[in-house]
């Protein structure tokens, strides 16, 4: 028989009885999947994403902006969600998720099925046209030259035309919020409307350390219940009443199994 720990078995009871629970998910979702996040040791890329992933770096310094997303996008075709976002995905359609609150941009909530994602930070799935507006799937802005990841090792890469719109010559951009941009009006609305909602908040792989994202599991911890699965301490571990330094996906199977051991045979087929 397997061991759970107690806040384990805890969260999971309190999952099962909750009316309203609220996923809010970070980097550290999605690095079981393969894709690094950006704070933790294995973070992504030796210059700080906060001066990098901003608009002033698109127009002053061209090649790291693009060298960086180029990179990001060629990462986020190759990987596949991994058992973590599958377990939120059953957990919705057994009725016991009513939202995914994300900052990530992967798209791989969604690619595991699950129907009640709110992307805070967009997605790097799409890029767009600075000038005329038109959506691209984002390997559009990926090199042609199949040797374009050994340049950029060798400090030798340079993006080129790739970059440009190709029905008007503008810049493209990823369709993500930069460092600095508001967030999307309609996803920040809908995130304060679930937090505040919500009466049992799961804050999943984030070091919520990003501003005004991590307003929601603050804002939540007022009338909810607040649980953090993350490797790292978190600046609202202090509010939490269960926190669980372990990794996302292996946590969120143990507690699948738990919950699912309560449901009735009837409600899960
Ligand atoms: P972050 O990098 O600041 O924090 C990630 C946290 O997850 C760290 O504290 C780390 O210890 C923890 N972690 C890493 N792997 C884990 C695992 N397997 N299990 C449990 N915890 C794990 O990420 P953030 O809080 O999401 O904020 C940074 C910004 O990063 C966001 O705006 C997001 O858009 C962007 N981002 C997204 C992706 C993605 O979409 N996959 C990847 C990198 C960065």
């Amino acid at each position: 028989m397997e061991k759970f720990s107690r806040e384990m078995e805890e969260l999971a009871a309190a999952w099962l009885e909750a009316e309203i629970p609220v996923v809010f998910t970070g980097a550290g979702m999605s690095t079981e999947s393969g894709l690094p996040d950006f704070r933790s040791a294995q973070g992504l890329w030796r210059q700080r994403p906060e001066s990098i992933a901003t608009l002033a770096a698109m127009r002053t310094q061209p090649e790291e902006f693009y060298s960086f997303y180029q990179w990001r996008i060629a990462r986020l075709w190759e990987v596949a969600p991994n058992p973590g976002h599958r377990v939120l995905s059953q957990l919705e359609q057994l009725g016991r998720l009513r939202k995914i609150i994300t900052q990530n941009i992967d798209g791989l909530h969604q690619r595991a099925g699950s129907q009640q994602v709110t992307e805070l930070h967009g997605s790097l799935r799409q890029v767009s046209c600075t000038q005329c507006g038109a959506d691209y799937d984002s390997r559009q802005m990926l090199p042609r030259q199949p040797d374009w990841e050994a340049e950029l090792q060798a400090g030798r890469h340079q993006p080129g035309e790739e970059c440009k719109c190709p029905k008007c010559e503008g810049w493209l951009r990823p369709a993500v919020v930069l460092f600095g941009e508001n967030l999307p009006a309609d996803a920040w609305s809908d995130a304060l409307t679930w937090s505040v909602r919500s009466d049992l908040f799961i804050v999943l792989g984030s070091s919520l350390v990003v501003s005004p994202a991590n307003t929601c599991p603050e804002l939540a911890a007022d009338s909810a219940r607040l649980a953090i699965i993350n490797l790292e301490p978190t600046p609202l571990d202090d509010l939490a009443t269960w926190i669980i330094r372990d990794r996302v996906a292996e946590t969120l199977l143990k507690i699948r199994d738990l919950i699912v051991s309560e449901i009735p045979l009837g409600e899960i087929e």
